[in-house]
């Protein structure tokens, strides 16, 4: 199967890790809508949220909870909008949670280079 998201969590295409256990890897998305755009991405292949198991999608949860911590303390949110996408909308048919931080003043835009140095 030709899935980037099993590509990355296997290291054939290369990421900003930010956080990884055994049971997922969250990175820094490479198109960014936002300084600090990260996805939660599950290990094992599933497509998307009627597919997950839902004791991986907890964990996912707790993750998110856990990495705004860190996008608090280091880039210094002040929220945190959680986006899922399914069918029409989800480009990438590997299940992802993505992070996008909130900012009462949204700065100037980093690269992608420069937020995962300020994060890892
Ligand atoms: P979605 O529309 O919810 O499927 O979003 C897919 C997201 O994956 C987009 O925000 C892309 O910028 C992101 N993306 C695609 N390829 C990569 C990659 N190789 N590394 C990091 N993010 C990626
Ligand atoms: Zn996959």
């Amino acid at each position: 199967m030709d899935c980037i998201f099993c590509k990355i969590i296997k290291g054939e295409v290369p990421s900003y890790t930010i956080y990884e256990d055994e049971l997922v890897k969250a990175f820094l998305d490479v198109n960014p809508d936002v300084n600090g755009h990260i996805l939660i991405v599950p290990k094992k292949h599933y497509q998307d949220l009627f597919d997950i198991d839902e004791n991986v999608l907890i964990h996912i949860m707790k993750c998110a909870k856990d990495l705004d911590k860190l996008l608090k303390e280091k880039l210094h949110t002040d929220g945190l909008t959680l986006v899922q996408n399914n069918g029409l909308k989800q480009e990438v048919k590997h299940f992802h949670l993505h992070l996008k931080p909130q900012y009462k003043i949204e700065g100037e835009k980093m690269s992608v280079e420069e937020v995962y140095n300020i994060l890892k």
